[in-house]
């Protein structure tokens, strides 16, 4: 078939080992959600195909497959991408500071036309928290990102994320 019509945008997810990307895109994708951290058996992308002002677009949606608690996510993984889902865990500071160095060097090597979205994960675990949501979003202002605030347990502000976020993409498209 023909293709004229259908726009497809790379999105990566980058983060910290633990934080809940791999959660964050099942709940998309398949709303699943399981308690279990699965760090091998993921595929590399997983697709979704939505209608958006007119438009058919595709998500391809890269998970790491782990390589993050190796440090060995290089430019070959996010190269390409038009966006960047940046994900911490709320209850962990250090998760944030990951954040925080993703943003220097996706603006080092992509630089500012790259689509950056921080999103500070596991909000059911409020009282838990340890990064407040006050200062991830003035942080997520001062770098031109987005921010959202997720529970990939609850489905909290997940499809808010990736509808907001391809509609950016389809306004730079
Ligand atoms: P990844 O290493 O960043 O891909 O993280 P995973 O998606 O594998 O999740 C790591 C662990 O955190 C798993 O035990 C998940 O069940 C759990 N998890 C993921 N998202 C949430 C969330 O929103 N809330 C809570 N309470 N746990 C979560
Ligand atoms: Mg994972």
């Amino acid at each position: 078939g023909s293709n004229l019509g259908q726009l497809h945008f790379k999105i990566v997810l980058l983060g910290e080992g633990c934080v809940g990307k791999t959660s964050l895109v099942l709940r998309y994708v398949e709303d699943k959600f399981h308690e279990k951290h699965f760090s091998t058996i993921q595929a590399s992308f997983l697709t979704k195909k939505i209608n958006l002002e007119g438009q058919r677009v595709t998500l391809a949606i890269w998970d790491t497959a782990g390589q993050e608690r190796f440090h060995a996510l290089g430019p070959i993984y996010y190269r390409d991408s038009h966006a960047a889902i940046l994900v911490y865990d709320i209850t962990d500071q250090d998760s944030f500071v990951k954040v925080q160095n993703w943003v220097k060097e996706l603006r080092r090597i992509l630089g500012d036309k790259v689509v950056l979205a921080i999103v500070g994960n596991k909000i059911d675990l409020d009282k838990e928290r340890n990064v407040p949501a006050e200062e991830a979003l003035e942080y997520s202002k001062s770098v031109g990102a987005t921010h959202y605030q997720t529970s990939a347990k609850t489905n909290r502000g997940i499809e808010e994320l990736f509808l907001d976020l391809t509609q950016q993409l389809l306004r730079m498209a």
